[in-house]
Order: C-alpha cells, then structure tokens, then sequence
C-alpha cells in the first residue's frame, strides 16, 4: 500500500540508498531501450607492434535523465535480472554492426571487426546463433568481421546447446573470445576444448606483470599455451608505455587501453582511423 508513495517520496530524498536506485533503474530500463537512452561506445584494440587498430571492442551506456550517463556495470545485472538483456543485447549487436559496416579497410589492410559483449542468458536463448546470422545478413557485415565476447563461466556449465551456438557461428566465420581471462575459473586445460579464437587477458594481469615477477611468468606460461592452439591473445587495460612494452614483450600480440584510447563515439572513431591508426 505505502510502496508507490514511498518510491514516490525518495526520488526526492538527497541520501537515496543504493536499493532504491537500483529499484528507480530497474522501472526505468525498460523504456530507456526504447527512447533510445542506451547507446554505444567503441575503444580500439591495437597491433601492439604496429599500433594498426585492428578492431573496436562496443560498449554500452546509458544516458539517464536523472543520474547521467551510466557505466554498464550499473545496470547490466538489472537487464539480467529482468531479461530485457535479451532485446537490449540484440540492439548491441545490431548497432554495432551497423557501425563496422562503416569503418573502412585501407591498402593490405582489413577492416577492423567489431566486438560485442554477450551476456549468459543472450548466449543462451534458443535462437542466439540464429540472431546473429540474420543480424550479419540484414546489415551486410562479413562474419569474419564481428567477434563474440563471453566469459569463462559461460562455458564451465556443461551446456550443450551454448557449445552447438558458438560452434555453429564459428563455422558461418565469426568469431568467439574469452573475456576478462584469468578472473573465473582458469583451467588452463580446458582452452584445448572450448570452441575459441581469442583470449582477452583480463587488466590485472597486465597491472600485474610490471609489478610481479610470478605474474610475468604466468602470463608467459599463458601465452604459450594460447600460441599453441593458435589463439590471438588481446592484453586489456593497458594504461602506461610501462605496461605496453611489457605485454608485447610477454608475447601479446593485441592490446586495448586508455594508452591508446578511451571508448569513443561512434562518430569519433572514424577520425581515428583516418588519423593515421591505419598505416
Ligand atoms: P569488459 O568487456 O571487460 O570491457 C572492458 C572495460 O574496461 C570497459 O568498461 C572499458 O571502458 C574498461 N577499460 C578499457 N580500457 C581500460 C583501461 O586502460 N583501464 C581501466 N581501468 N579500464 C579500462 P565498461 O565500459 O565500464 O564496461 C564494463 C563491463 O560491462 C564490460 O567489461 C562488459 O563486461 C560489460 N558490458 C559492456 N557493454 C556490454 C554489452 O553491450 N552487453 C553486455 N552483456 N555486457 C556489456
Ligand atoms: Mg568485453
Ligand atoms: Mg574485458
Ligand atoms: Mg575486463
């Protein structure tokens, strides 16, 4: 009875706790996907030899009316939560191919791919593999041009029909990469299985290798394992020259960073291509 004038009351409140925003975003979520209050960002992943941006990583945020513009960390739990994951994570992926459609390929060089970020129940949803080959179709991407980024724990379940999607969509020629690794579970072994192309070494290890000599050796021992099964391996969070030289140096062919660049808009990232990121 006293909820609606409660929740009425505390949008007012100046010390609202964290439980009733997290209730006033839930509410919200819904229609922000459909006033087109969520929009993307994309942060280049680079040659570390080369500094060539080989792809954009997409990002979402949420421009809120009342609090700004929201990092994911603050709402992609709620769209999980609730399921609105599913439609938002088919915008993602709709979005962010339109955008790669535009990036354009230079002399000998390809076009950079775009990389979205799945959540566990997008990956899921019966239809996940069927989505994405009817997203590639109606806008024209090339399927070697998107790749699929999941997390360890996605693939630990003994899930089937999970295997089947992403085996089905790496044989139409995209491709899957392994987020935030090192953080989950880690089983080196289990890389051999998985049906994979690129591993994404979470920041702490970057942060870790020019501060330990046991996380050198790890990420070392890593990189040979991944350059064993013929794996791409992206160093994320470079932020220093320090780290940089460090992660090529270990073996990581890509990185992505603030030393490169923070996430842009789209309409930025046309402008770093034609400055000069492309040789
Ligand atoms: P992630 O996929 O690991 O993305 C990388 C995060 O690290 C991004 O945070 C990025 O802004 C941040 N980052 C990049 N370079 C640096 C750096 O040099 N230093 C530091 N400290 N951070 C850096 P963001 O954009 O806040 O995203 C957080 C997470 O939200 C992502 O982590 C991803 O798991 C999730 N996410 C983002 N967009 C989507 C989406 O469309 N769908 C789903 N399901 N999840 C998403
Ligand atoms: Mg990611
Ligand atoms: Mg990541
Ligand atoms: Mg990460």
């Amino acid at each position: 009875a006293k909820s609606a004038g409660a929740g009425q009351w505390r949008r007012y409140e100046p010390s609202m706790t964290d439980q009733a925003r997290h209730s006033e975003l839930r509410a919200d979520l819904g229609r922000a996907a459909e006033e087109g209050a969520l929009f993307l960002e994309y942060q280049p992943i680079v040659a570390l030899g080369t500094g060539r941006t080989v792809g954009f990583e997409a990002l979402l945020r949420w421009q809120h009316p009342t609090y700004g513009r929201l990092p994911p960390g603050e709402f992609i739990e709620l769209a999980e939560e609730s399921g609105l994951i599913v439609p938002i994570g088919e915008w993602v992926l709709a979005t962010a191919m339109r955008a790669a459609c535009r990036w354009p390929a230079a002399a000998q060089v390809r076009a950079p791919y775009v990389s979205v970020n799945v959540s566990a129940q997008q990956l899921r949803s019966d239809d996940f593999a069927e989505t994405v080959t009817r997203l590639l179709a109606e806008t024209g991407l090339p399927a070697h041009r998107i790749v699929l980024e999941i997390t360890e724990s996605m693939l630990l379940r003994d899930d089937d029909k999970v295997w089947h999607a992403l085996e089905l969509l790496r044989g139409r020629g995209a491709r899957v990469a392994i987020d935030d690794f090192g953080t989950g579970y880690s089983a080196l072994g289990y890389l051999r299985q998985i049906p994979l192309d690129i591993v994404k070494l979470d920041r702490l290890f970057v942060r870790g290798l020019t501060t330990s000599r046991r996380q050198r050796d790890l990420v070392e021992g890593i990189v040979t394992l991944t350059r064993a099964l013929s794996l791409d391996i992206v160093a994320e969070g470079i932020e220093t020259e320090h780290q940089r030289q460090a992660s090529a140096a270990t073996g990581c062919t890509y990185g992505q960073g603030y030393l490169f660049a923070r996430p842009m808009p789209e309409a930025e990232t046309s402008t770093w291509l034609a400055a000069g990121h492309l040789p």
